[in-house]
């Protein structure tokens, strides 16, 4: 048996793009015959907060969304520290004690506004005195990879990014090497997250390559709701949270209605079940697929 999973950040509650997100991977688990696992993405200790961590469960329940499992990354770090002195003893690691100003400043950055990091610390063995981050070695080539929906892509991370972090100057792991763990360990075959994340792909493949993955999960990254004005939904911009939503007199059925139409899958705004919105998703983006045929 094959796992996708959700990966909410518990940064704020969940919103509707976190609503929309949760219906395509429960879509696809069910078109594509695999179960859902839970994964609460707590890296950025700094932004993390319990109340978030426990609404996340909860809050998913009110739709009827259960899962195989529920882990929390914060729990993990002997994990990631088994993981990471294995990219040490195959020495693609190396310690950067650039600032973020000097990173700044003496790097490019791309599209996504990322620093695309040179290579500055790249013969620095051993740690100073000074904070430092942990950069992987990222190698120089095309990484290429086919999107069940947006088709294929080739990368070269080099480019893109350069070596990138996978512990930061204040010791915490980052997002990229947490979700290549975490994806590698809980047997995730299907990753399913929005567009936004596209750009993560190459990077991430990378990496698993090298923490020893033998076959790459598929990817699966659908659109995101946009707010009126154009702007990508977000916890950061204070988006609305379905708990809000909910006390406002909006009741789940409301929303998974209003969501599948802002996402376009029915043609006006009603009430559907959680069943009928996952059978909205997977008639309007499976169809060419026929049924259980990706994974095992
Ligand atoms: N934690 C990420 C987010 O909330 C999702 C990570 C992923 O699906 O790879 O945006
Ligand atoms: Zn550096």
């Amino acid at each position: 048996m094959s796992f996708t999973r959700f990966a909410p950040s518990p940064t704020g509650y969940l919103h509707r793009g976190h609503l929309l997100s949760a219906l395509f991977v429960f879509a696809a688990a069910d078109y594509f015959g695999c179960r859902v696992r839970l994964r609460i993405e707590d890296h950025d200790q700094s932004r993390a907060r319990q109340e978030y961590i426990e609404s996340i469960p909860v809050d998913l329940a009110r739709f009827g969304f259960h899962f195989e499992s529920i882990s929390l990354q914060s729990n993990r770090y002997a994990l990631y520290e088994k993981y990471a002195k294995k990219l040490k003893e195959a020495l693609l690691l190396y310690p950067c004690t650039c600032s973020r100003k000097k990173l700044f400043a003496e790097n490019p950055v791309n599209e996504d506004g990322e620093i695309i990091y040179g290579g500055c610390c790249e013969h620095r063995k051993e740690a100073s005195e000074e904070p430092f981050a942990l950069r992987f070695k990222v190698p120089n080539k095309n990484i290429l990879w086919n999107d069940l929906l947006l088709g294929s892509f080739q990368e070269n991370p080099k480019l893109q990014c350069g070596d990138f972090a996978i512990q930061d100057r204040l010791g915490q792991w980052t997002y990229q090497f947490a979700v290549c763990v975490d994806d590698l360990e809980e047997n995730i075959g299907l990753i399913v997250r929005g567009e936004d994340l596209r750009s993560s792909t190459a990077r991430q493949i990378a990496l698993s390559q090298a923490l020893g993955r033998k076959k790459e999960p598929l990817y699966l990254h659908h659109p995101l709701l946009f707010e009126k004005e154009g702007k990508k939904l977000s916890k950061r911009q204070q988006s609305q949270s379905l708990r809000a939503e909910l006390e406002q007199g909006m009741d789940e059925m409301d929303l998974l209605g209003s969501v599948c139409f802002e996402a376009r899958v029915i043609q006006e705004n009603r009430r559907v079940s959680l069943e009928e919105a996952i059978h909205y998703i997977q008639n309007a983006y499976f169809g060419r697929f026929s049924k259980n045929s990706l994974l095992n």
